[in-house]
């Protein structure tokens, strides 16, 4: 802890976990006379970079950047760049910490790493936007590359962002290494059903949950945090398995719908306008916002947390469980407080944690880099269906694992020790380095 001061977050993704493997430690003592419980909270690397740049008045100003390698036992670091003004080192450790065991579990040769920057990309121009991830990349390049580390989007990175980044890469190197970045856009090396995928995932993952309870996500009502990429994409995903979802959120509000989401609605103004979600209430008749309020209040029977880290407490879980919600499916990174965790679970509330659920986006990444590789680019329906069969696997291994260990039905040790003896063999084969 004193090593780690003040990264609240980075503390408490570590607690859990290490939670779940004293079930490992009792069974195995070869994983720490190797010393890989302490060697798995250390990252490999760590890089902190100054990243100036001017906005359109001229202005200069100064973010931080950040990129944690965390992880490399079998695979170069994966993970995501957060774009965001709460972005500081606890943040960036807690998610590559958890981008590790997540990658694991996805069964493909991953690592896990993280970064981004405390810049806020919301109300700024495309030219300031481009500006800042020229400036960003013009320190990080030095330490990607396919076989070393391969970022992707995150909170406030999309396609645009990618865009600039890679394009601020390729002429720095002057190489078109396609494999270096993931979530591109289609007509320049990305993969169809990338941008889909984390969310899609996340209703795989929850619909195989309920499966195994011999139900389905058909009939059932439905609320999502957030509003950007996850969520979107839940949301469609679930529509299209029969579920009524009829809240959503962003950091001001909450809107309700009962007439169920129109998510082609949602895209308008979210991808293409870039607007607030309040925009949705004023373009739509029979919808409600709730200026600052989350979307826990609302009666439902699914909830798909989607938006951000600690955004759904004890309360809010109590509130959830008093209304009779069935499962908590997390698309976004620790969205769950351990208190609500801890309801949640009493309750006997289906819980299925997001270094499980979410998976499926950094999953179709790896799939997006086995083209690049191969210099091919897969139909949407076969690349769809390989996420599906990613998906059911990860649900099951982390089923079979809660079983082997005495907990059945407990995602979380399921998910957390699967993603352990994923990366604490491989780093025993490789010696201490
Ligand atoms: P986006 O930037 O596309 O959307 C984030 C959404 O969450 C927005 O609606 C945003 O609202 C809301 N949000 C962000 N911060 C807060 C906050 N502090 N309080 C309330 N709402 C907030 O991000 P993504 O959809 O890509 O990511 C969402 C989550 O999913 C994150 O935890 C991310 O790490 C995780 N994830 C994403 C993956 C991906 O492939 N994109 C893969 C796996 C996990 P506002 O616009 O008001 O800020």
């Amino acid at each position: 802890l004193r090593r780690n001061r003040g990264e609240t977050e980075f503390h408490q993704a570590v607690k859990e976990v290490f939670t779940s493997l004293t079930l490992v430690e009792e069974r195995h003592p070869e994983f720490a006379d190797a010393g890989i419980f302490e060697r798995l909270c250390e990252p490999e690397r760590q890089i902190i970079f100054r990243v100036p740049w001017q906005d359109d008045e001229g202005r200069v100003h100064v973010n931080r950047g950040f990129r944690v390698g965390f992880n490399s036992a079998i695979g170069p670091y994966k993970g995501g760049l957060r774009f965001h003004p709460s972005v500081d080192a606890g943040i960036v450790k807690f998610l590559g910490f958890e981008q590790t065991f997540k990658n694991a579990l996805t069964g493909m040769p991953i690592g896990g790493g993280k970064g981004g920057a405390d810049f806020d990309p919301r109300g700024r121009s495309d030219a300031e936007v481009m500006r800042f991830c020229q400036s960003f990349m013009t320190e990080l390049y030095r330490h990607l590359g396919e076989h070393t580390d391969v970022p992707a989007g995150d909170i406030g990175v999309g396609e645009r962002e990618l865009g600039y980044l890679f394009g601020q890469y390729k002429r720095i190197t002057n190489r078109y290494e396609s494999g270096v970045l993931t979530g591109k856009g289609v007509s320049w090396g990305g993969s169809l059903v990338r941008k889909e995928a984390t969310g899609f995932g996340a209703v795989y993952f929850a619909q195989a949950m309920l499966e195994g309870q011999g139900t389905s996500l058909d009939g059932k009502r439905m609320a999502v945090s957030g509003s950007g990429n996850v969520a979107i994409y839940a949301i469609q995903k679930a529509q299209e398995l029969g579920a009524h979802v009829v809240a959503c959120s962003d950091s001001s509000g909450t809107v309700v719908d009962e007439a169920g989401i129109d998510v082609e609605l949602l895209k308008q103004i979210k991808e293409v306008e870039r607007e607030r979600l309040s925009a949705y209430a004023e373009r739509r008749d029979g919808v409600e916002y709730r200026e600052g309020a989350k979307p826990w209040d609302v009666p439902v029977e699914i909830a798909l947390p989607s938006a951000t880290q600690n955004e759904l407490d004890a309360d809010d879980a109590a509130k959830l469980v008093a209304a009779g919600v069935r499962a908590v499916v997390e698309g976004a990174n620790m969205p769950c407080t351990p208190e609500a965790i801890a309801v949640l679970q009493e309750a006997g509330v289906l819980y299925g944690p997001g270094k499980a659920a979410n998976a499926g986006g950094v999953a179709t990444s790896a799939l997006e880099m086995q083209q690049n590789a191969s210099r091919d680019s897969w139909d949407f329906e076969y690349t769809e269906q390989r996420l599906r069969d990613i998906m059911r696997r990860i649900h099951e291994l982390c089923a079979e694992t809660a079983d082997e260990y005495g907990r059945p039905g407990d995602y979380v040790t399921g998910a957390n020790i699967a993603g352990f003896l994923a990366v604490a063999r491989p780093m025993i084969a490789q010696g201490v380095i």
